[in-house]
């Protein structure tokens, strides 16, 4: 059993880091101050542009993508240690393509969909939204009843979508809908490609998240997508949608990590500085408890993300492990943060540090891409033998 990664994974991870150490580190004091204002969490237009420069000249674009549309088609465990990497930093940059829908499009695009939406998205030229959730279907998405019916050649779409990110600003949404109310989730549910200015097709409010964070609600009015825009096979658009979802699951496991780790040796610089009643904090068996419980969990963590990769690039069946490293990733961080935050007293209350992003941005991540509450009932459910 060999727990090392590959030479030029690590070259990969070193240069990564190298990037989120000299690009995206320098830009926390700007993205803080702006949130801190009441901005969005973002960066701007010349920020973004010079990232997207110095990424591309560093040959991070397109690393998880297939060789024959320009990826480098790097295996999921190559991933982890890029993601962990990105996870530090709180400058809200995604190397181009963003995994979960390049994988959706990977394994259901036709030829005409592959030249028309995954090419040009590998190569970054475009953005994607995904869109499951309803106001009535969240974290059990097989309940959505947004509706798409055949009209001739075409399918006209009708429902409503919520907490769907950059549903304003992306080219095209993945959008999940009914075909089959009787078969539902088995093969009764169709993803289809729509664009952002297909009639019908409403973005109708901006919902402000915690962490400064956005999310939109989308009506579908008699929205009309052409036949050629039906993603995968009628009926089975399920299966795709849990092979993304499984991606940003592991992706969100190793952010963890990486977040985990950089609020752990935030707590290590400031513990041994701080002197309260004539010791430092770092001689206090309460502070050292919560050092020695960070790291070995994340470890724990980081060797189950990577278990979890590494399974999958074997062609693996993932679903439990998935489940156990988003929750308990996302969990632990949650919890490494919160004692990193403690330890810093009101400096950790402040807005100046990104230790409060950090958690508002872990916050969130304990809900979306499936609740803990619900991996934990996948895990169990599996153990037990109660699996519908
Ligand atoms: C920042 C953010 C971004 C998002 N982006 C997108 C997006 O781009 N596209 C998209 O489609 N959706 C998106 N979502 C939606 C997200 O996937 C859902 O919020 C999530 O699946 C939970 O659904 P819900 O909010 O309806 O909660 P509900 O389904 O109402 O669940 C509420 C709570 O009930 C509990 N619960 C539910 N089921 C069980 C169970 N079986 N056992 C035990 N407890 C249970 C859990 O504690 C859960 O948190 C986003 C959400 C957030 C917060």
């Amino acid at each position: 059993m060999d727990f090392e990664l590959a030479e030029d994974h690590r070259m990969l991870r070193d240069l990564v880091t190298r990037f989120v150490d000299d690009e995206l580190m320098p830009l926390e004091s700007a993205v803080l101050k702006r949130e801190a204002q009441g901005g969005a969490l973002g960066l701007s237009r010349a920020e973004h542009e010079r990232l997207d420069q110095v990424s591309r000249a560093l040959g991070l674009w397109g690393l998880d993508a297939p060789e024959d549309v320009g990826g480098a088609d790097l295996p999921n465990v190559a991933m982890v240690a890029v993601n962990e990497a990105l996870g530090r930093t709180i400058t809200p940059y995604t190397l181009p393509p963003d995994s979960p829908n390049l994988r959706m499009l990977q394994a259901t695009v036709t030829d005409r969909q592959k030249e028309a939406y995954l090419a040009p998205y590998v190569r970054g030229e475009t953005i994607s939204a995904i869109g499951i959730s309803e106001p009535g279907a969240g974290a059990d998405p097989s309940g959505m009843i947004t509706r798409a019916v055949r009209d001739g050649d075409d399918w006209v779409i009708n429902g409503r979508k919520i907490w769907i990110s950059r549903a304003a600003e992306a080219d095209f949404t993945i959008l999940m809908a009914v075909t089959d109310r009787e078969k539902g989730a088995r093969g009764g549910i169709s993803a289809f490609l729509v664009d952002r200015d297909s009639p019908g097709f409403h973005v109708v409010r901006l919902i402000p998240m915690v962490g400064g964070a956005v999310t939109y609600e989308v009506v579908l009015e008699d929205c009309r997508v052409p036949g050629w825009k039906l993603l995968g096979t009628e009926g089975q658009g399920f299966a795709p949608m849990q092979l993304r979802l499984g991606t940003r699951r592991l992706e969100m496991a190793a952010w963890s990590v990486g977040m985990a780790q950089r609020a752990l040796d935030m707590m290590c610089g400031h513990a041994p500085q701080r002197v309260t009643f004539g010791q430092p904090l770092s001689e206090r068996q309460a502070i050292q408890w919560w050092v020695a419980d960070a790291a070995t969990q994340i470890h724990a963590a980081r060797l189950m993300t990577y278990d979890c990769a590494w399974k999958l690039d074997q062609g693996r069946d993932v679903r439990v492990e998935i489940s156990m490293i988003k929750a308990f990733a996302t969990e632990m961080a949650w919890t490494v943060i919160d004692h990193a935050m403690q330890a810093f007293g009101a400096m950790g209350m402040t807005k100046e540090l990104p230790l409060q992003l950090m958690a508002a941005k872990i916050r969130a991540m304990r809900i979306y891409d499936g609740p803990t509450e619900v991996h934990k009932w996948v895990v169990a459910r599996n153990l037990l033998g109660t699996r519908r």
